[in-house]
């Protein structure tokens, strides 16, 4: 028997309208550093939404064309996702710290049809826009020099002035559902950077998702800080479930430092915020010593993209009265995909145990874990293998990219290992390009990392894989001292076998150390371990 129910498509337009119906005098703010920080009400940017499709129609963007981003997250990146594609078109977001190289494979690939650019990063744009053989036209942002794009033929437009001569209507439009909305390319780590491209309805639905409590229970109260970049995996949903929900929106345009990241948490009063560990670690150090830094406004930290440290979270909780929720996924994947809230009635002693873990899958999501022989796992918080997702914002290809490998009987195989406890706790112990196999057992990094990590004479640790004559490969660990802190091997070694939280095999224990001021971090922020294993190779990590 057929439903009785409307097909209604969920599409980004009836976002937009949505928000603008209902909301339309809450906020989008940009900080804008020492500057007073800019506004706009999601009303007065509707408009502004109108006459960006007005002005993208008028230079020949139709349907299915791409028109690509290179921005900050700010008021013009939240305009670009808005009516990019409630005009129809598809919107690439432009990841700004790939190589010259990637960014160029990247925008021929996805057959970029219009850039828009903040002017500030127009020296990143420049040398590869001679190469970008499907761009028309460069739309720029902010007031910065644009002759170094002029003299081609692309046309350069600056994006005031287009939008300050087109009409402040538009009829949105609601294309079929499972058309495409956006794109993203992973950040190619190993190879090629892939093409995921979203649909209308996986973003709807992922939005939707986002804002369910057992998420990040965005409602029209909250004021939302994406840190993680708008070309990360759509900063993982937070501009389109913040205006499904009607939230405010607290933009940090460039100023991703410490300093400044705390100084707009102060200023402006967010309720939830969202960025790798690498990013959180760096606020905790400020925190540590800036005892005026009061991020009491925030009662959700979102953390993930990288497996976030217990030291992390305990410092959030001791420092800060704050809340890390960890949450797992993958720009294949939207990217929300599990959520690590503890199970309701667990006492505030016994949360540490779900917070480090990366949690449970929200509901649209489904997981398993799948073995060497490609045999199911049993969910026994023990048995080890292959994470595998499906689901509505789960992509089950690449854009103009066969990789058989990565999917198996509508699964994605996600490259990352782990274990699930009965009741659906996922815990990663690796991604399978970072395991260490030593004497033909598993040794986990990421345990490895979180235990070095508990010591408080360390900031930072990652933890690789080295060839080994006897054991095949062992363990190296990379450290960066707390600042104003010395630490040694040997402490260390001798740390793990007095006074570590948890115990471990005594064979884990790395026999390798070496101490750096930084970890190399991979364009969007994660331990790049790729190059800490060629920076071993060539004889420089001591
Ligand atoms: P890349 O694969 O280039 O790093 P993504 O941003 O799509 O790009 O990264 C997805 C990967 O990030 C996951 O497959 C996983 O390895 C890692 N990841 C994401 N969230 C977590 C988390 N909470 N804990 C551990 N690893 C995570």
């Amino acid at each position: 028997m057929k439903s009785t129910m409307q097909d209604m498509s969920l599409t980004v337009a009836s976002i937009l309208r949505h928000v603008t119906t209902n909301h339309a005098t809450r906020r989008v703010i940009t900080y804008m550093g020492d500057g007073p920080a800019r506004t706009a009400t999601y009303g007065e940017m509707e408009e502004r939404c109108a006459r960006l499709a007005n002005a993208l129609r008028r230079v020949g963007v139709t349907d299915d064309d791409r028109v690509a981003t290179m921005l900050w997250n700010n008021q013009e990146h939240l305009e670009a996702y808005a009516a990019v594609p409630s005009m129809g078109a598809i919107l690439h977001t432009l990841n700004i710290r790939l190589s010259p190289a990637q960014l160029q494979f990247v925008a021929n690939h996805a057959e970029d049809k219009v850039v828009i650019v903040d002017s500030s990063l127009i020296p990143l744009l420049a040398p590869v826009l001679p190469g970008l053989t499907t761009v028309r036209v460069v739309l720029v942002t902010g007031d910065g020099d644009i002759s170094s794009l002029e003299g081609g033929d692309v046309t350069v437009l600056r994006y005031e002035e287009a939008l300050a001569a087109e009409s402040s209507v538009f009829s949105w439009v609601d294309p079929d559902e499972r058309s495409a909305a956006g794109m993203c390319y992973t950040s190619g780590t190993t190879g090629d950077p892939k093409g995921v491209v979203y649909s209308h309805r996986s973003v709807f639905l992922h939005s939707m998702a986002a804002c369910t409590g057992n998420a990040l229970a965005l409602e029209e109260a909250d004021r939302v800080l994406p840190i993680v970049p708008m070309f990360h995996a759509s900063a993982w949903g937070l501009p389109y479930a913040s205006l499904m929900a009607g939230a405010e929106l607290l933009m940090p345009d460039r100023y991703l430092q410490a300093a400044p990241l705390a100084d707009m948490i102060q200023t402006h009063r967010p309720t939830k915020a969202g960025a790798v560990p690498t990013i959180w670690n760096d606020v905790l150090q400020y925190g540590a010593a800036n005892p005026d830094v009061d991020l009491s406004s925030i009662d959700l930290v979102a953390c993930g993209g990288a497996p976030v440290p217990q030291s992390l979270i305990q410092g959030f909780r001791d420092r800060f009265d704050v809340q890390i929720m960890q949450a797992w996924g993958m720009t294949e994947t939207s990217p929300l995909a599990t959520s690590g809230r503890p199970p309701a009635g667990t006492s505030l002693e016994d949360e540490m145990s779900f917070r480090k873990r990366q949690g449970r899958s929200i509901c649209g999501v489904e997981m398993r874990l799948v073995d060497d022989d490609g045999l199911l796992v049993p969910r026994d918080d023990k048995s080890v293998g292959e994470l595998e997702v499906r689901g509505p914002w789960v992509t089950g290809s690449y854009h103009r990219l066969d990789d058989d490998d990565k999917f198996r009987d509508g699964w994605l195989r996600t490259g990352d290992v782990g274990h699930i406890s009965p009741d659906g706790f996922l815990t990663l112990t690796d991604r399978t390009k970072d395991v260490i196999k030593s004497g033909g057992e598993w040794i986990s990094s990421v345990e490895l990392e979180n235990l070095i990590m508990a010591n408080p004479d360390v900031s930072e640790a990652a933890v690789v894989a080295m060839p080994d004559p006897r054991w095949q490969e062992t363990a190296l660990a990379v450290v960066v001292p707390a600042p104003g802190r010395e630490v040694t091997a040997d402490q260390l070694r001798t740390w793990f076998t007095e006074n570590c939280p948890q115990e471990i095999p005594r064979w884990w224990i790395p026999r390798n150390w070496a101490f750096v001021d930084q970890v190399p971090r991979t364009s969007v922020g994660k331990f790049d371990k790729k190059v800490l294993r060629a920076q071993h190779e060539r004889g420089e990590l001591t």
